[in-house]
């Protein structure tokens, strides 16, 4: 890429001349740096610190931090390069690149060297926030490209994307980026389920885009007859690893994953945000549990709107999320967002900015100061930052020494799942550390984990209650769905629709699916088209998560007062 394309596309970014101008010497002397380098891609180095300082740019940061986008890569190619930047562009610029090339290495091995990211990336944050976005960027582009390397690579640059960079993207209220990089790694790590998923969403979206559209045009007008302006109206469809995690809660429903696509309504001011709810619930009628007041009581992260879910017709469920503009830049870009109010070149030193939303920065930038000139163990400052980044999870080891992080409470089954399905359904012992040990034994971090296999060994049903993990326990029902046809499992995709005859009377409605909701069964579909006329019953469609769950609806249906015939068959 040349200088003027480079400069056309920071220009559509809404850089001014002043500050393209003196991008171009930063540009130039990068190009000279990583002259004649190459990507494992094949590209010509230089389109990665390009790509990153273009992602910088994106978010809006200042100058210096688009600069050492550009140069972060540099002094790893030639040290001597750091002291030609603090001459030609200032100690600023020095600085960040000089942080960002620190924070990348790490000489340890195993779990000492996921320990020793974790301390190093949050000394980061504690130094400057800026390091880390740039890191950030930096990690992002490096999981775009990702095909190009080996698979044992690509595995272990997910994994670690997984475990530190997205739950901090996460931290840092950047959400987008957050559900980029899991989607990213979710693709490298499990191939299989993210092809299923993609595949699975092109089959639902459809269909629930034609309903959402539909929708978003009766607000639409609705909203201009009570002359609320909309900044802007869109919907998507959600991040894929999320949509998956959830999915694996629901039991694979995908009827239950109603908020695959939200509908995002951004508006002028809170005033009109509590109004456009009010005309939503006017409209359709609210799921009750789903309202969230995120305006009033915002995230711990600092992300506000409001959240509600109506019953649209034929009693499909639509999520919405109502935020003012301002709102909507922090949930997309969290931290970042507080710099695009800065000029460009004015960087905003210290953390006074970013304010009480992200207090935990502010402790840890203080924490830092304190204990600046001792030289604590990572344990130590992983103790004392009690905030609870990495409260709940573990390290262990596979005996190769690969780290693999879990939740706090797994079992070796957990981690044998984790490496390899076929590997958790062959489970035939565990060893921690070389000492034989129970399926059901907790692990702890640091432990070597192995894990002896069978042929024709397969999976037992207690294992369900065994492991910790949603990935281990999709694993195993999948495993025993093929290898037992009859059980309820094989049933569990059919729907089930029953009839309910019984004399109109107010509360009806809620007695009857206040027995779904004893039963932990969601309805699909209610259809209470009655008007008047007690003969028409009362339609409901659901998907039982157990044969018995049938009867068991039919009667307890059945004891509600004024019913007075049920009538289940098993929808094709
Ligand atoms: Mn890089």
């Amino acid at each position: 890429m040349t200088w003027q394309e480079y400069s056309k596309l920071l220009a559509k970014k809404g850089l001014e001349e002043k500050d393209r101008n003196f991008l171009e010497a930063v540009f130039e002397l990068a190009s000279y740096v990583h002259e004649g380098e190459t990507r494992a891609t094949g590209e010509p180095y230089i389109t990665h610190p390009i790509s990153v300082s273009l992602k910088i740019a994106d978010l809006k940061l200042d100058i210096a931090s688009i600069a050492a986008g550009l140069l972060h890569d540099a002094v790893e190619k030639n040290p001597n390069v750091l002291k030609t930047i603090r001459q030609k562009f200032g100690n600023e610029i020095a600085f960040l690149v000089d942080a960002v090339t620190k924070v990348d290495r790490v000489s340890a091995k195993g779990v000492k060297r996921a320990l020793e990211s974790v301390r190093k990336m949050f000394l980061a944050v504690a130094q400057d926030i800026r390091v880390v976005m740039i890191k950030l960027m930096d990690r992002l582009h490096n999981m775009e490209t990702l095909d190009a390397l080996a698979k044992d690579k690509r595995e272990r640059i997910a994994e670690e994307t997984l475990s530190l960079y997205a739950p901090l993207a996460e931290r840092l209220g950047m959400w987008n980026i957050k559900g980029e990089l899991e989607d990213l790694a979710f693709k490298h790590l499990w191939p299989r389920e993210y092809a299923e998923m993609l595949e699975a969403v092109k089959n639902h979206a459809p269909e629930r885009e034609r309903l959402i559209r539909k929708i978003a045009n009766v607000i639409e007008s609705e909203l201009k007859r009570e002359k609320i302006k909309i900044k802007e109206i869109s919907f998507r469809v959600k991040h894929l690893y999320s949509s998956w995690l959830k999915l694996e809660k629901y039991d694979n429903n995908w009827l239950l994953l109603s908020d695959l696509i939200a509908l995002r309504i951004i508006l002028e001011d809170v005033k009109d945000c509590y109004s456009t709810l009010g005309i939503i619930h006017k409209l359709w009628k609210p799921v009750p549990s789903r309202f969230k007041d995120y305006i009033a009581l915002p995230k711990p992260n600092g992300y506000q709107s409001l959240h509600t879910s109506v019953f649209t017709e034929n009693n499909y469920i639509v999520e919405f999320q109502i935020r003012t503009e301002e709102m909507h830049r922090e949930a997309e870009n969290g931290i970042a967002a507080h710099w695009a109010y800065s000029e460009f070149g004015k960087p905003k030193k210290g953390f006074s900015a970013i304010g009480k939303k992200f207090n935990w920065i502010n402790q840890l930038a203080n924490w830092h100061k304190e204990f600046e000139h001792e030289h604590a163990s990572t344990e130590d400052l992983l103790e004392a930052l009690k905030i609870d980044f990495f409260k709940d999870r573990i390290f262990v080891l596979t005996p190769k020494g690969d780290v693999i992080d879990l939740p706090k409470g797994a079992t070796p089954l957990d981690f044998a799942y984790h490496i390899h399905s076929e590997i958790g359904n062959r489970a035939f012992g565990a060893k921690a550390d070389g000492r034989l040990v129970s399926f059901s034994r907790e692990l702890r971090s640091g432990e070597v984990v192995e894990i002896t296999t069978q042929k024709n060994k397969k999976p037992s049903r207690e294992w369900l209650h065994i492991v910790k993990t949603s990935l281990a326990k999709n694993r195993i029902r999948r495993a025993l769905r093929i290898t037992d046809k009859d059980s309820f499992l094989a049933i569990q995709e059919k729907p089930v629709s029953t009839s309910v005859y019984a004399r109109n009377r107010v509360g009806l409605i809620k007695d009857i699916s206040g027995v779904f909701a004893s039963l932990h069964i969601n309805i699909q579909t209610l259809t209470a088209n009655r008007s008047g006329n007690d003969e028409a019953p009362i339609l409901i469609t659901f998907i039982p998560k157990q044969k018995s769950d049938v009867a068991k609806i039919e009667n307890r249906l059945k004891k509600i007062r004024d019913v007075t015939k049920i009538n289940s068959k098993i929808k094709s």
